[in-house]
């Protein structure tokens, strides 16, 4: 029989740059068991972090981005019709919990919270998943382990995790990288020059600056990435990062011309 996981089996190791002591940190989370709960706004590493932990541990990865139509049997699993009749189809959840894998749930605030509860059972001693349609209680492989990651930016009153549920995580802080760290990785994911790369960060510490004040979120370093590959192609760097970097933030006119001119003074 082919083996499920083999498409979410990872062979080759994605780059990683540690901040700080967060691999130690899951490995002995991972040792334990233990869920975590990855948080940080978006674009910072916490999707690069996990595909690394899993290479690391040498277990497969099945991610889920999260979305507020996604319903429990979106993730748990359920009956198709096909030729012969009815078929049991796992979802991601069961897939990675039947067979052992890490599953990352992205932006697990985004699904509806009677999706989330679907979780609890997996994430304390108990380690099951009731598949109440199917009849049956998946007890979790002894190698599964969930992650979700948490933007702690953007919860509302109306959108949050329950206490119930963020209890059941260890939780890791992600960030955006501190100067030196963000060149070196802007370097790495892009083939632009050191110098560049600082001049890219530079301006995205001026955008982080103005968040409350005009931005909802900062320059992340996945928006550098995707201007340093410009600038890589050729493009000319202002350009590339009004591309990259202040279009996709702000569609005020005002808080545009403001990083045009930021940028202006790097480029
Ligand atoms: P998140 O999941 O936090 O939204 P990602 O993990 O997708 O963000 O990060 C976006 C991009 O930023 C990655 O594809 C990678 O190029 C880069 N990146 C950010 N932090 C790191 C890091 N510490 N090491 C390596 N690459 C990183």
């Amino acid at each position: 029989m082919s083996d499920p996981m083999e498409a979410y089996r990872i062979d080759a190791e994605p780059y990683y740059r540690p901040v700080g002591d967060e691999i130690e940190l899951f490995e002995a989370a991972y040792a334990a068991r233990m869920p975590m709960m990855l948080k940080g706004p978006t674009g910072c590493g916490k999707s690069r972090f996990v595909e690394h932990m899993a290479w690391r541990l040498r277990r497969p990865l099945v991610t889920v981005a999260c979305n507020e139509d996604m319903t429990a049997a979106d993730l748990v699993g359920r009956f198709l019709l096909d030729a012969e009749g009815t078929r049991w189809q796992d979802g991601p959840l069961t897939l990675a919990a039947r067979h052992g894998a890490i599953c990352y749930l992205d932006e697990v605030v985004e699904a509806r919270q009677d999706t989330t509860v679907v979780i609890h059972p997996l994430t304390d001693s108990r380690r099951v998943l009731p598949l109440e349609k199917k009849g049956e209680l998946l007890r979790a492989h002894p190698d599964f382990v969930l992650v979700i990651s948490y933007n702690p930016g953007y919860q509302t009153l109306l959108k949050d995790l329950k206490q119930s549920t963020k209890q059941r995580f260890g939780a890791l802080d992600f960030g955006y990288p501190e100067h030196a760290v963000e060149v070196e990785i802007v370097v790495h994911e892009t083939g632009v020059t050191t110098a560049v790369a600082d001049k890219l960060v530079a301006i995205a510490e001026r955008a982080r600056n103005l968040k409350g004040h005009g931005l909802e979120e900062g320059i992340s370093t996945r928006m550098l990435v995707h201007a340093g590959k410009l600038i890589a192609q050729g493009v000319e760097p202002r350009a590339a990062c009004r591309v990259a970097l202040v279009r996709p933030i702000t569609d005020d006119a005002d808080m545009r011309d403001a990083l045009d001119a930021a940028v202006a003074t790097y480029f």
